[in-house]
């Protein structure tokens, strides 16, 4: 399967469970890392009928190679800086109902811990449901060169993160290759359901 082929069949799957719906989200994967190439979903495309006609090849400057008609997604930069900063094999962008609810809830702090859950042994390098993991909440902007700086300085100075929320806005995850990236999504959209949903029952024992 090709990385385009792959990212399309995991967006129809996204949209299915409610993660993508519409044109939201986008997903990328590096193809050859020197001199950079990445397949990327083009902009508004609709999710749920994603197929390998709506990914792009774009170089290492956010350039679309080759004669693809359309434009990349308007989050390209925010891919490129992730693939960058964290030496992602795969970016994938959610814009699920509980990653919405929980970055509006939790901006104040500029973030939150999600801990204690046995589902938090599903991330990269993580052994114990004891773990705690930090998710930073960016605020939302249309600027599109501020957001990837923003991104770049936060996975700086966070490099332990597997995931990062932007305000009322969604989930930005990533992984060596596109099958944890993919596993990574489900794992986090899990716990923010989750603790979405715990938050509602309190009070907490
Ligand atoms: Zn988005």
């Amino acid at each position: 399967m090709t990385p385009s082929e792959h990212l399309a069949e995991l967006g129809r799957d996204f949209y299915r469970r409610g993660w993508v719906l519409g044109t939201s989200g986008n997903f990328s994967a590096v193809i050859q890392r020197e001199p950079l190439r990445l397949a990327i979903t083009a902009s508004s495309a609709d999710k749920g009928r994603l197929t390998i006609e709506h990914f792009l090849e774009i170089d290492a400057n956010g350039n679309v190679l080759g004669t693809s008609p359309g434009r990349p997604s308007a989050e390209t930069l925010l891919h490129l800086a992730v693939v960058r900063t964290a030496r992602a094999g795969a970016v994938l962008h959610t814009h699920s109902v509980w990653s919405t609810i929980l970055s509006d809830y939790h901006i104040g702090h500029g973030g939150f811990f999600i801990e204690g859950y046995e589902m938090l042994k599903g991330l990269d390098g993580v052994k114990t449901h004891e773990h705690r993991e930090w998710i930073p909440i960016l605020e939302n902007s249309q600027d599109m060169n501020a957001l990837a700086a923003e991104t770049s300085r936060t996975l700086e100075e966070n490099p332990a993160i597997h995931g990062f929320l932007i305000r009322r806005h969604g989930l930005y995850t990533w992984g060596k290759d596109l099958t944890e990236a993919a596993r990574h999504v489900e794992i986090l959209e899990f716990l923010l359901e989750s603790v979405g949903r715990r938050h509602m029952m309190e009070p907490q024992y």
